[in-house]
């Protein structure tokens, strides 16, 4: 276990009668991009809360850079870094002394903080921006220099959760391109996002957590390969759509299906069960306005895992819109242990 920066055992952790965690381990090496994922609610802050020592688990223990986190905790604070939901910048100080006095507070001389604070307000944009009060800052500004101030003490793990949600594109392809560089350079980034893209291009492996347990967890390669076949997503003709579901039924599994659009999408074993599939919906006369086959996305196993489609806004589904359960054929955790038992 030498070269894993985080390991967490059997960690359970409740709130009242809510189990926020109910027995999660994993494993997170060295100088890799580790993706956590879940729905809301699943449990991904309580176990970054954990693991930044804010937190302490009711049983179970995690190590971090092979520090306990909580008997160890104040020595590992300063080697840890957090950003995203919790991390405050001043609104009073402007971005450029908010950043140098993170420095400051990382024991950095006065030379040194100067200079990161100005390499990481150029590198996040805001230089121009540099002396103004953060209350002058916009939204997006604001969670930018955010970021940068869990970056000024060059932590060798750094927990991110949902440090992207609320970016506009370039400011999130510019925290990529700072984050893939803090990896090359040896550290340790554990990222929760409900931004699936995120975890597939950043992350070298993914968890997926729900209901405080670990259902899954491997390279997004062998997550998707764990569906066992393609999606076959179309779009039905107006009230077709549960005649639809129930022909794909019997060809393959369908994951969901969304009335207010018509579309409807469903895991079939290949290419000759989806034509059967598209055969026998064209014969029962069920019009198909368009379809499309393709191999699975992080978010179909998303979806498949949780029964939930991933969004950053999770004000969908609509109502009425309904999802086959495909856990089963993912062989997750939650299916070993013979259901989620509550
Ligand atoms: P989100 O994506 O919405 O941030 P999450 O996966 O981070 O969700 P947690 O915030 O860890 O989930 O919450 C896990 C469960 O614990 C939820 O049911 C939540 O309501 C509950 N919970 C979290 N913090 C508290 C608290 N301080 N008191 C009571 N319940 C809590």
């Amino acid at each position: 276990m030498d070269s894993m920066a985080i390991v967490v055992e059997s960690v359970h952790k409740a709130y009242g009668g809510i189990r926020a965690l109910d027995g999660v381990s994993l494993a997170i090496e060295e100088g890799t991009v580790f993706g956590l994922l879940g729905p809301n609610g699943a449990g991904k802050t309580t176990l970054v809360r954990v693991l930044t020592t804010l937190l302490k688990p009711d049983r179970g223990r995690a190590t971090v850079l092979g520090c306990d986190t909580v008997r160890d905790a104040v020595a590992l604070r300063s080697r840890i870094g957090l950003a995203g939901q919790y991390a405050a910048v001043d609104q009073t100080l402007t971005g450029y002394e908010n950043l140098e006095m993170v420095g400051r507070l990382y024991n950095l001389g006065a030379a040194e903080a100067r200079r990161r604070a100005e390499d990481l307000l150029e590198r996040i944009d805001l230089a121009e921006a540099a002396h103004r009060p953060v209350r002058t800052y916009s939204g997006g500004m604001q969670r930018r220099l955010d970021l940068a101030a869990g970056l000024v003490g060059r932590p060798e793990v750094l927990v991110m959760d949902e440090p992207t949600t609320g970016l506009d594109p370039r400011s999130r392809i510019e925290l990529w391109k700072i984050m893939e560089e803090m990896v090359s350079g040896g550290a340790t980034l554990l990222l929760t996002t409900q931004y699936l893209e995120e975890a597939d291009r950043l992350a070298s492996r993914i968890a997926v957590i729900d209901s405080g347990r670990l259902i899954s967890e491997g390279t997004p390669d062998e997550l998707k390969s764990r569906m066992h076949g393609d999606v076959l997503e179309m779009t039905i003709a107006d009230g077709e759509l549960g005649k639809a579901e129930e022909i794909l039924g019997r060809h393959g599994k369908s994951l969901e299906a969304d009335p207010a659009t018509g579309r409807v999408r469903a895991t079939v074993a290949g290419t000759s069960e989806a034509l059967s599939a598209l055969r026998a919906i064209d014969e029962s006369g069920v019009g198909i306005a368009d379809l499309q086959l393709r191999h699975p996305s992080l978010d179909d196993v998303f979806l498949a895992l949780t029964g939930r489609p991933a969004e950053a806004d999770d004000t969908r589904p609509g109502p009425g819109r309904r999802r086959g359960a495909l856990a089963g054929m993912l062989g997750g955790r939650r299916n070993r242990n013979g259901g989620k038992g509550r």
